[in-house]
């Protein structure tokens, strides 16, 4: 089987997109798999869905002619408002899937994605959750935002409101459950703590224990997350495992694209980081 790529934290960076998609037909890859963070960071509220309206609409065209499978989540920075505009887009393209909260087939390995994530400082908390009931809730950067169809709705007491939803720990448990674990991939944009793959600048660790406790009890044979750009520069890590489990945590540089290079069958993963030419 020909290699897979693993691109994360895109946030609506063209010619990242474009390097992935040239990278994937220089090496005949059969598969590219975006953890999330997939859209622009962007201060107007529509950018996002014309991002995926103008941009990611014919891009993922160029996938299909291509004959190369395309799989996403979304992550914390893809506004919730959006995630129906990206499916219709998804949608147009029987290669190209939005997997946040799904499983699907493909090379003969399961797929499950999860766009959800524990609570962190920024103010979108569209994905945001208390990794487990006794979470503690840390300072927070401003006031708490959702989004809607009509803008961005504030939420007067997060931990309040955030206390009334499912923790992370229970979304990780209502995923679809892959039929064999040994040949099943996890794409979960927050990585597990405890490997070095969530240090954040200055080192403090951000990591989720409830995805630790999940991996540890499930066992898929890989796991793929994003959501730390800084991490691997900080730990020098930036793949771990868990058991048998390999989880990786490539993050996502300033300068160049950061891209993993793997093989499922092998086993084998190779990170870059290519420059923009
Ligand atoms: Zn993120």
């Amino acid at each position: 089987m020909t290699p897979f790529l693993f691109v994360t934290d895109l946030h609506g960076n063209r010619w990242k997109y474009e390097r992935t998609l040239a990278l994937a037909r220089e090496i005949g890859s059969w598969l590219v798999v975006n953890g999330g963070d997939i859209s622009p960071h962007s201060s107007r509220y529509e950018d996002q869905e014309r991002f995926y309206r103008e941009f990611l609409d014919p891009h993922f065209a160029r996938y299909q002619e291509a004959g190369i499978r395309y799989l996403t989540i979304t992550g914390n920075d893809d506004l919730a408002a959006f995630d129906g505009a990206l499916d219709e887009v998804c949608a147009k393209y029987p290669l190209v899937e939005n997997l946040s909260q799904r499983m699907t087939t493909a090379g003969g390995y399961s797929f499950v994605g999860m766009n959800r994530v524990t609570d962190y400082p920024f103010r979108l908390k569209d994905r945001a959750r208390r990794d487990s009931a006794e979470y503690a809730f840390g300072p927070q950067f401003g006031s708490a935002v959702l989004s809607a169809a009509e803008g961005f709705r504030e939420v007067a007491d997060w931990p309040s409101f955030a206390g009334t939803l499912p923790t992370l720990g229970e979304e990780l448990a209502t995923l679809p459950v892959p039929p064999d674990p040994s040949r099943a991939v996890y794409i979960l944009h927050g990585p597990p703590s405890g490997l070095g793959l969530d240090v954040v600048r200055g080192g403090a660790v951000v990591g989720s224990p409830a995805t630790r406790a999940f991996l540890e009890r499930v066992r898929p044979r890989l796991a793929l997350h994003g959501h730390i750009h800084e991490s691997p520069d900080e730990s020098g890590k930036w793949l771990g495992n868990i058991g048998e489990t390999v989880c990786i945590q490539p993050g996502q540089s300033p300068d160049g694209l950061t891209v993993v290079i793997g093989r499922l069958e092998g086993m084998t993963f190779e990170r870059k980081v290519l420059p923009e030419t």
